[in-house]
């Protein structure tokens, strides 16, 4: 899996990083500033739990190799999650010196500071021993849930293979990751890590070339880290002319082609942080009018409220109770959308209000680009027939604490389980159920 091609990097001005790295002198004085807090929140809030103030205190004392050890001991991926964490509802959120009306600790740039020089300085961990080579365990999937599963297991000596299809691994923090927040090439420098500890890569498409069932056979446990599949289609008509583009492949496309050029007029729809990347990537990538459109308004929107402020400041133009009912389709193109208007009803069963369509109200929005951003839909056809493994609305079903799936040879986590949240949650998952498989390995049960 290491002929694979590297996704290029856009230039640094088109897609200038969204929280610029600290200097020494600006990190010295962060750090400094953290109140070392005992029973720390922020610690608390962290889903991977990295020890908050033991790693910034060794900033502050100039140890940073020590400070980026004291990340990766909690969060395999400290570098990506330096990047790409929600700070302002995690570890930030949680700061005390918001009780005190003052700026929280700047946990995440404090952590990409100490994780940089780790990275610049050549990235290397303490090989670990291999203790039971003859324990297997398959990691299916290379994003961040198998990962750190991977990571931590091959740090307890087991052996470990990650296998995934793509031609790199790293899962959407290589191919979906928005460019100004995570570029490919540090997620791969952190694949590379992972590799350095001894952990596998085999490139095979699970279920078609290789068998479920022929894993089971091989390994001694099998982690599911599949991640989620492609996104919803919008279901209207004139889904598949030219021109349309959801914002998955919109991002790995640009992420990956160097000639992909972006339309004039762009209409993103969806109202989640997927469909904010897409947008700001739109503007960034030339298009002079990016305009996005949601089926509620900004009070029910998914993405934070940090991405909206910043599409904002980006020049992302919003539209709110939009429903799209075909794309209009002009010289074998998406010339427009057709939408209708929508009015807010009463809570549905999960409390949102329902949008409901207001009659006679369709309009036309001229566009070149169309980008549907409607979530992801869920990789439930390998499982149907995995004994054991249970499925709820296309999530697998597994035991919080462990991750344990129904089948006890089987453990998951990542997106496939929670349908899709942080790169941290992955992370922690995949911490989580290696905990349970090392034990299983040790009690000689597995
Ligand atoms: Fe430092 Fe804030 Fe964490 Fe306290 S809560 S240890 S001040 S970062």
């Amino acid at each position: 899996m290491s002929g694979g091609t590297l996704p290029l990097a856009r230039n640094l001005e088109q897609f200038p990083e969204l929280h610029p790295p600290f200097d020494s002198q600006s990190a010295l004085a962060e750090a400094n500033r953290c109140l070392f807090c005992f029973d720390a929140p922020c610690t608390a809030a962290c889903p991977t739990h990295i020890d908050v103030p033991r790693f910034i205190k060794k900033i502050g004392s100039g140890n940073l190799r020590g400070s980026a050890v004291a990340i990766l001991d909690a969060n395999i991926l400290g570098l990506s999650c330096s990047r790409v964490c929600p700070v302002d509802v995690l570890c930030e959120g949680a700061c005390v010196m918001h009780r005190y009306n003052k700026k929280p600790i700047e946990i995440g740039r404090l952590q990409r500071y100490a994780m940089d020089s780790f990275y610049a300085k050549g990235a290397r961990l303490p090989a670990p021993e291999s203790r039971a080579p003859e324990r297997r365990v398959a990691c299916v999937g290379g994003g961040p849930a198998s990962l750190s599963c991977a990571a931590e297991l091959r740090r307890r000596g087991y052996a470990v293979t990650v296998f995934d299809n793509r031609p790199l691994p790293g899962g959407l923090n290589t191919y979906g990751v928005a460019e100004y927040k995570l570029r490919p090439a540090d997620s791969v420098r952190e694949v590379e890590m992972v590799r350095s500890l001894g952990v596998e890569f085999r490139q095979a498409a699970i279920g078609s070339a290789l068998p479920l069932e022929q894993l089971e056979r091989e390994y001694d446990f099998v982690f599911l880290g599949l991640g989620l599949g492609a996104m919803e289609r919008m279901g209207i008509p004139g889904e598949q002319s030219a021109g349309v583009i959801d914002a998955l492949r919109f991002i790995e496309r640009y992420k990956t082609q160097p000639d992909f050029s972006v339309g004039k007029v762009v209409v993103v729809i969806g109202g989640g942080n997927t469909a904010i990347d897409a947008a700001i990537a739109a503007r960034r990538l030339g298009a002079q009018d990016v305009h996005l459109f949601y089926r509620r308004t900004e009070k029910e929107m998914p993405a934070f409220s940090f991405e909206f402020d910043h599409a904002k400041v980006e020049g992302v133009q919003f539209h709110w109770l939009a429903q799209p009912v075909a794309i209009v389709e002009r010289e074998g193109r998406a010339a427009a959308v057709k939408f209708i208007q929508m009015a807010l009803g009463e809570p549905d069963g999960s409390g949102r209000r329902k949008a409901l369509p207001v009659s006679c109200s369709e309009y036309e929005f001229a566009c070149d680009m169309v980008i549907p951003a409607l979530g992801q839909s869920r990789l439930t056809d390998l499982l149907q027939t995995t004994r054991g493994i249970e499925l709820k609305g296309g999530s697998i079903m597994v035991d919080r604490a462990t991750g344990r799936t129904g089948n006890p040879r089987y453990y998951a986590g990542g997106d496939c389980v929670n349908g899709g949240r942080e790169v941290v949650d992955a992370v922690a998952d995949g911490k989580r159920a290696a905990t349970a498989i090392a034990a299983e390995l040790e009690g000689g049960r597995g």
